[in-house]
């Protein structure tokens, strides 16, 4: 089970990171739990050196054509970690002209798949190698527990690049017999070049889910990072350069939405587009993209998934699993379990079991061991999360614990959890983002099927059983691109991910990842040369 699993491993990793100033057994020791309503104590240093803040446009390292810059800040304290170069229209048209020419003149499409393949597994040796650096960035830009990204993010990313890279060289289309009298070969073709735009929440994760597919087919990649997380983006650039990438074939732009990321969507060459992050955006850079060249658009958006607590089940290990679902990552999950439907039967000691568990959540400084829990990305999420909890009083549900801002720094909430929460309340419809858990009663199967599909969102779904029948019931019923069924957020490289209505187009991840970067072109040749030949 994927919440166990993960916290056998925070529990056994007591952190040893190296790229920290400061005793850290000793601070080890100020790990809370927010029940003790101790201020945050001061935030460990990380010394691990910001090398890495241009854009990387063809194969170099450049300040943006403006020189403008913007700070990226510490989610912990509010302070700037660093200036970054600030990517606009100007910088995109430099770096998609980098990878058309990469892709045109090669050599990336050009090389044989084999030798693609051999960067993409030189560069994952090289990130296995620097992984607690790039862990340490991650959690510095983003506030993601460190024993999280050094123990589970980063080696997955590692892992996503060599399944690509095992697929680069596999990639081949078909013959089809057709009318007898053409031969008919079905090739898979790189599009060229991929415009891809990428979400905060797991920087370096999206990345992957992005760039390794993108790669292994043989495209040409112009990648903008969130403007919230430039930093480990940068960081592994300079590891593909050094696993021979070829100039032009990945260009990372840092920058923001509306600027950046529009002139990516609508630009004129690049011929596929990937997103991940919100719905409301999602629909923005849908618009550009078929205002501009009608380039195809895969997307990964927003979520409101139902976490159904049957009636046979295990009560204490639902509630963990349930926990698990919604609070992981600070609640800053697209596919969240954020709406707990519980069997009436079972649900006054479920309720009592989820409260203990968000009483005893650690919440700190994420670079101390053994914390669950650090801060949300920025102040404006912070702010919409405080938002949604009030509307959440405000329209009846009622608050078991949790609420308020944590500690008096940084962007710290207390773990949150509602009950009595109903279908139209707006904490009930709406992506909250954070670490709000809403629990919600259900009587049988049919109403909560209903209960659970009556949403906009479709992107996954959690069920907790022990009977089979109940179980293919609820995987068929539910309208959702993935269901977990007695685990949750288990994100192998082959499983496929993306989302049903308004979570998304299209999947990204296993076998299916392949074809959002693959064109299919028919060659038709006759058999018999014509008699007029
Ligand atoms: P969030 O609200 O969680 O920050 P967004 O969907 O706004 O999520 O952001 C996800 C990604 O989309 C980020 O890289 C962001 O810069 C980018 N983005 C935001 N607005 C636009 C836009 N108008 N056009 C293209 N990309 C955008």
């Amino acid at each position: 089970m994927a919440a166990r699993r993960l916290s056998l491993l925070l529990s056994r990793t007591a952190s040893s990171n190296p790229f920290l100033r400061g005793n850290n057994s000793r601070l080890t020791r100020g790990a809370f739990s927010y029940s003790t309503s101790a201020a945050i104590e001061e935030p460990l240093t990380p010394s691990v050196k910001v090398d890495y803040t241009q854009l990387l446009i063809n194969g170099k390292f450049v300040d943006s054509a403006s020189g403008k810059t913007f700070p990226t800040l510490d989610p912990r304290t509010g302070n700037v970690i660093a200036h970054v170069a600030e990517g606009d229209s100007e910088d995109v048209d430099r770096a998609v002209a980098a990878a058309r020419k990469a892709f045109d003149e090669g050599p990336w499409p050009k090389m044989t798949a084999y030798e693609r393949s051999r960067i993409l597994l030189r560069f994952a040796d090289l990130l296995e190698k620097h992984n607690d650096e790039v862990a340490t960035l991650e959690t510095w830009d983003n506030g993601k527990p460190y024993e999280q990204a050094a123990k589970i993010e980063i080696p997955m990313v590692v892992r996503f690049f060599r399944y690509y890279a095992g697929w680069a060289d596999k990639i081949h289309g078909l013959t089809v017999p057709a009318d007898g009298e053409h031969h008919v070969q079905i090739l898979h073709e790189p599009f060229g070049v991929a415009g891809q735009i990428i979400p905060w929440n797991f920087p370096l994760l999206m990345f992957a889910w992005k760039v390794a597919p993108a790669l292994a087919c043989g495209n040409t990649i112009v990648l903008k990072t969130a403007e919230q997380t430039p930093l480990s983006a940068l960081y592994v650039a300079k590891l593909f350069l050094e696993a021979g990438l070829p100039p032009g074939v990945l260009n990372i732009i840092s920058g923001f939405g509306p600027t950046a990321g529009a002139a990516l969507s609508s630009h004129m060459d690049v011929d596929k587009l990937a997103f991940t992050g919100s719905t409301e955006t999602g629909k923005i850079v849908l618009q550009l993209a078929a205002k501009s060249n009608l380039k195809p658009v895969t997307l990964e958006l927003g979520g409101k998934s139902p976490f159904i607590v049957c009636e046979d089940a295990d009560v204490e290990k639902a509630a963990e699993l349930a926990h698990f679902a919604l609070f992981f990552n600070q609640g800053q999950c697209c596919c969240a379990g954020s709406r707990t439907f519980v069997h009436e039967r079972i649900y006054d000691q479920f309720l009592e079991k989820a409260k203990a568990l968000a009483v005893n959540r650690v919440v700190g400084d994420p670079f101390k061991a053994g914390i669950q829990q650090g801060p949300q990305i920025d102040t404006e999420q912070f702010e919409k999360i405080l938002r949604y909890i009030r509307l959440g009083v405000d329209s009846g549900a009622t608050l078991e614990t949790g609420g308020e801002r944590f500690g008096s720094t940084g962007y710290y909430v207390q773990p949150t959890v509602f009950s009595n929460v109903q279908d139209d309340m707006l904490i009930a419809k709406e992506e909250i983002f954070g670490p709000v858990q809403s629990i919600l009663k259900f009587k049988d199967l049919g109403d909560v099927v209903r209960r659970a599909n009556t949403t906009r969102y479709g992107l996954a779904a959690g069920v907790f059983t022990q009977n089979i029948d109940t179980a293919n019931t609820l995987t068929r019923a539910l309208r959702a691109g993935t269901v977990w069924v007695n685990c949750f957020d288990v994100f192998d490289a082959a499983i496929p991910f993306g989302g049903y209505k308004m979570s998304g187009q299209g999947r990204e991840k296993g076998i299916y990842g392949l074809n959002s970067y693959l064109q299919v072109k028919a060659v038709v040749t006759p058999l018999k040369n014509p008699a007029w030949i």
